[in-house]
């Protein structure tokens, strides 16, 4: 899609710190790590976010989920990680092509939001 940076980044046009590839899915670092471990996976076929994903979508979103748990076992989360899919305003997504959050490391999260 036109002025998408993780569409950049797919086509390589934009570098990236690749975790993994395939056909369907890029994982790739965050250039801004809130943890000791955080990259992300984003499909390769441009969707705007959760919010607008259809059956479609269905077999990439698995793929991706099953493959967040290798990737974070064999990049230093071995003893697990959390999944944070930000979407749409009320979710402060910043970037407008569907990615999921892989965070973690050695130690513990914090907990899972802050309560107001
Ligand atoms: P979100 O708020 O869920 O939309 O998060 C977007 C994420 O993309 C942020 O954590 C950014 O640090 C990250 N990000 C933005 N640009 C890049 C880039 N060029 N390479 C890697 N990560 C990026
Ligand atoms: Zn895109």
């Amino acid at each position: 899609m036109n002025d998408c940076i993780f569409c950049k980044i797919i086509e390589g046009k934009i570098p990236s710190r690749k975790v993994y590839e395939d056909d369907d899915m890029l994982a790739f670092h965050d250039i801004n790590p809130l943890a000791p471990v955080h990259f992300m996976i984003i499909p390769k076929k441009h969707v705007d976010s959760l919010a607008q994903a259809g059956p479609e979508h269905a077999a990439v979103l698995g793929k991706i989920m099953v493959k967040a748990g290798q990737l974070a076992r064999e990049h230093g989360s071995p003893e697990g990680f959390r999944l944070i899919v930000n979407t749409g305003r009320i979710g402060r997504q910043d970037v407008y092509h569907l990615h999921i959050h892989i965070i973690g490391g050695p130690n513990p999260l914090p907990r899972m939001i802050a309560k107001e």
